[in-house]
């Protein structure tokens, strides 16, 4: 399952990072998934709970947003978000990999990678 690996990895990011303070409690736990990895945030929810049932992640919130794609178009220079086409029939709408001002294959900046953003915990004596 992908959305185990990477929930995994996210985990592991977390835990490291909390290594560095005296943690008493973790309450939510913030992440961003990029559009272009097609988690489904069910699924990362769902393996979250299961990886953090041992550490002290145990009852913490995990809130998911979706990280929009930027890309950059290395023909005209152009920098910002993509353009989605509709699948009328899926009722779906996917990213357009292209410029959206010159129709270059453009390069993916942001979208394909999942990012922690914020944690928030209790700190031992505050
Ligand atoms: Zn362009």
């Amino acid at each position: 399952m992908h959305e185990f690996s990477i929930t995994t990895q996210l985990v592991d990011s977390v835990l490291q990072e909390l290594k560095k303070y005296d943690v008493k409690k973790v309450n939510e736990v913030y992440i961003e998934i990029g559009e272009l990895t097609f988690l489904a945030h069910e699924q990362v929810k769902f393996a979250y709970e299961i990886l953090t049932k041992d550490n002290i992640l145990k009852d913490s919130k995990l809130v998911i947003k979706e990280r929009k794609t930027v890309c950059k178009c290395s023909a005209c220079g152009y920098e910002g978000s993509i353009e989605y086409e509709n699948d009328e029939a899926h009722h779906f709408s996917f990213p357009k990999l292209c410029c959206p001002k010159c129709g270059s294959d453009v390069e993916i900046i942001k979208g394909k990678d999942c990012v922690v953003k914020n944690i928030k915990a209790v700190v031992e004596n505050v």
